[in-house]
């Protein structure tokens, strides 16, 4: 942990909340964030029509998403964005290069512009609202395709790492972080070549586990953490009073590992559970309430039941109960 007078995460004054991307950087996002994953998902879908899956292969890609999710959801989320719980050293580095194997770009990045979600939700400044062009239907479908991929390359600025994420940027390991991205990014392909040549041995095993483990799982990830800017942000239940239109909807919430349950998200940023009522699983608070029990993460905030009642839309008897820390997931 660090020592910085920022280390709550509090934006930095004097410095603009946002600057210019350059036309080679948002090209680099068009590339790599919106065409490559569309194009790999269209090859997908024949290669599984044509030859299938392979147990091992599946395997392999099934590994690899839930260490890219949970590296999101666990890690860059609620970790390193909102502070929902403290970590060692060790655990905190891990959760780090997991959420990067997920190639959604650097831990101080991603929290920049997901902190700046924050404070403007679904209002000007909001760098990802499907209700930017309004609330018709033609205007709600430009909004979503905007808020799923669209921002990636037509924002013209981003959040500006200095204002908002401060509290990272003291960090050494997340200095070195930032800097060895490159090499996460190769490792995410890295990863499942050795395990599927050493498993296989063979090259055509190192190929078919660099495709269905790299290449289309980093895809179906993408296209997964994206559905909550945008189908968390238009459709599904909104139990809970919030400012903005963040909802619960349980397909994006079982693809996520519990980050679709967005309502009260929104109502309660730092909780590190989500999925706050009863029926909603949440996997990546089941996973910190592990690491509380095992003693590498600590002071984390569960919910505050006086808060989950007072912030209910409707008011049945027992209808706010909210499971305990270690509960409902
Ligand atoms: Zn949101
Ligand atoms: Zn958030």
């Amino acid at each position: 942990m660090t020592s910085s007078p920022f280390a709550q995460g509090v934006p930095e004054q004097g410095t603009t909340e946002t600057v210019p991307v350059t036309a080679g950087r948002r090209t680099a996002y068009l590339v790599a964030l919106v065409v490559l994953p569309v194009l790999t998902l269209a090859v997908a879908v024949p290669a599984v029509w044509g030859w299938g899956i392979g147990p091992r292969d599946a395997v392999i890609a099934v590994v690899m998403y839930l260490i890219s999710i949970f590296g999101i959801a666990v890690g860059y989320h609620r970790h390193f964005t909102h502070r929902a719980f403290k970590c060692r050293r060790p655990l905190r580095i891990a959760l780090m290069v997991a959420g990067g194997l997920a190639l959604e770009g650097p831990v101080t990045l991603w929290t920049a512009e997901h902190r700046r979600h924050h404070k403007y939700a679904d209002r000007p400044g909001d760098p990802h609202s499907p209700w930017r062009y309004g609330d018709s239907g033609l205007a709600l479908l430009r909004g979503m395709a905007h808020a799923h991929v669209g921002w990636f390359y037509t924002a013209r600025r981003r959040s500006n790492r200095r204002h908002w994420v401060p509290d990272l940027l003291a960090d050494p390991d997340v200095r070195r972080f930032d800097a060895a991205y490159p090499a996460v990014a190769a490792l995410s392909f890295l990863l499942p070549a050795a395990v599927g040549g050493l498993w296989a041995m063979s090259w055509t095993g190192m190929w078919t586990a660099v495709f269905w483990g790299g290449l289309v799982r980093y895809a179906v990830v993408h296209h997964v953490t994206w559905s909550v800017n945008s189908i968390a942000h238009t459709f599904g239940q909104r139990p809970f009073r919030t400012r903005d239109r963040s909802s619960n909807v349980r397909w994006v919430a079982l693809l996520t590992l519990g980050e679709g349950w967005h309502n009260w998200h929104h109502v309660d940023p730092a909780c590190a559970r989500h999925g706050v009522l009863k029926g909603q699983p949440d996997p990546s608070a089941r996973l910190i309430r592990w690491f509380e029990r095992a003693g590498w993460a600590y002071g984390v905030r569960w919910p505050d039941p006086d808060r989950l009642t007072a912030r209910r839309v409707d008011t049945e008897p027992g209808a706010a109960t909210a499971p305990g820390p270690g509960e409902g997931s």
